[in-house]
């Protein structure tokens, strides 16, 4: 058994971290104030290679692999979560269905320019009244003639309403009125006839991602652009939704370095009763906690992230990552706010930001619930 990343790991961990210490983290208050979104830095990582890691060159990727993707993920995120967000929903979701699932043309035509960082992508399943519930969705694609027409709404949209936004990934019924749960899906460019952009969310935090409502009026996209086996859509977005529950484990193991990072050093220079609170040793009790916590949660997505590299099942291992990672980053950025003390709540100590941004890690791409429910399946598998 060896724990130690590779030649290649390191570098791209290492390159990872200075480009968010140095370019990322110093924007990163602004972008949640004004909710600027930063093509100028999207710009930056697609030409270190980073929106494509874990593609093959001939598409555009840097042909790495998935511990690699995560590493560079974790790094990144520590800079600013919503830039992690970004290259999660681009590359573990949407560019891997394009990659697993697309046909060469498919892969030439969409993946390419999003593994080169010149476009983003988005998937669109969530609505109304599907969320956990994912398969229940209701937008339809009927086939009229060469084209396919959509009709239905998403919400909860990251990565669309931007000028490099290029594709969203459509769940959708196609099936007849007595097949009503067959779920395909589709590359619908967001420039097509009826594709129609709704409200942008107004957030607690994580501003500077774009979430919109997409609402598909009749949109009409060419025959060719379904993705995959037209009876399995729903499997394929749950094959690749496993990959996004490692990369949010690594976005919160990120996150969660951020808030030690700044409870540490705030406790070495913040001084009550004569001494920096470091050395009162509840403080130092609960720093001591936040490194355990989130070094077992580094592991645990990396330890994903491996055995997909190997081919291997790792579902188990994904969701517990999700979970635990996720429920230890909401703790841990608490913690470094309860560290700062009142200054935790004013907004120019970045520990505000990150407490605000914690939470919803427990929300997207699938609640703890839905992790907990996937996890007992799992265990009802095994006889004692
Ligand atoms: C910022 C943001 C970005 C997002 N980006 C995208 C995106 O790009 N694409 C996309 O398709 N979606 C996206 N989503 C949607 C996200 O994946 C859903 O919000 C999430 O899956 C939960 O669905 P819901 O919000 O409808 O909650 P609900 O499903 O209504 O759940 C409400 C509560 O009930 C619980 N619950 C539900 N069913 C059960 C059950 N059977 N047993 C126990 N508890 C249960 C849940 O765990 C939760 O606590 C995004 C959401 C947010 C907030």
């Amino acid at each position: 058994m060896n724990f130690d990343l590779s030649e290649e790991h390191r570098m791209i961990r290492d390159m990872a971290r200075s480009f968010a210490r140095e370019v990322i983290a110093p924007r990163a208050e602004k972008m949640e104030a004004t909710g600027e979104y930063p093509y100028d830095i999207i710009q930056q990582m697609g030409e270190l290679g980073i929106m494509g890691i874990p593609f093959p060159e001939e598409y555009g990727g840097s042909g790495g692999d998935w511990v690699g993707t995560h590493v560079c993920l974790e790094e990144i995120s520590r800079g600013d979560i919503t830039l992690g967000a970004l290259l999660d929903v681009t590359t573990s979701v949407v560019g891997q269905e394009l990659f697993v699932f697309g046909t060469e043309l498919q892969k030439r035509k969409w993946l390419v320019p999003i593994a080169q960082g010149t476009a983003i992508g988005a998937f669109g399943l969530t609505e109304h009244d599907s969320g956990s519930d994912a398969g229940s969705v209701r937008t339809t694609a009927v086939l009229d003639g060469d084209e396919w027409v959509l009709t239905g709404t998403k919400q909860f949209i990251t990565n669309v309403g931007l000028k490099n936004a290029s594709v969203l990934l459509v769940a959708a019924k196609t099936g007849t009125a007595t097949q009503r749960s067959v779920i395909s899906t589709f590359i619908v460019p967001t420039d097509v006839p009826g594709f129609k952009l709704g409200k942008r969310y107004r957030k607690m935090s994580w501003n500077a991602s774009a979430t919109h409502e997409v609402i598909l009026d009749e949109c009409r996209i060419p025959k060719e652009n379904l993705l995959g086996d037209p009876k399995r859509g729903f499997a394929q977005h749950l094959s690749v939704l496993e990959t996004g529950r490692i990369s949010i484990a690594a976005m919160a193991v990120g996150l969660a370095q951020a808030c030690l990072d700044e409870a540490l050093e705030y406790a070495k220079v913040r001084r009550q009763f004569g001494k920096p609170i470091f050395e009162h040793q509840a403080v130092q009790f609960k720093l001591a906690d936040m490194a355990v916590a989130i070094e077992l949660a580094r592991n645990q997505y990396l330890k994903a992230a491996w055995l997909k590299d190997q081919g291997r099942p790792h579902t188990f291992e994904a969701v517990a990552a999700k979970l635990f990672a996720s429920e230890m980053a909401e703790k841990v950025a608490s913690d470094a706010y309860q560290i700062h003390g009142g200054y935790g709540f004013m907004e120019e100590y970045p520990v505000s930001r990150y407490y605000k941004a914690a939470k919803i890690l427990q929300i997207v791409e699938g609640t703890s619930e839905v992790q907990r429910m996937i996890i007992g399946r799992h265990l009802g598998k095994f006889t004692v």
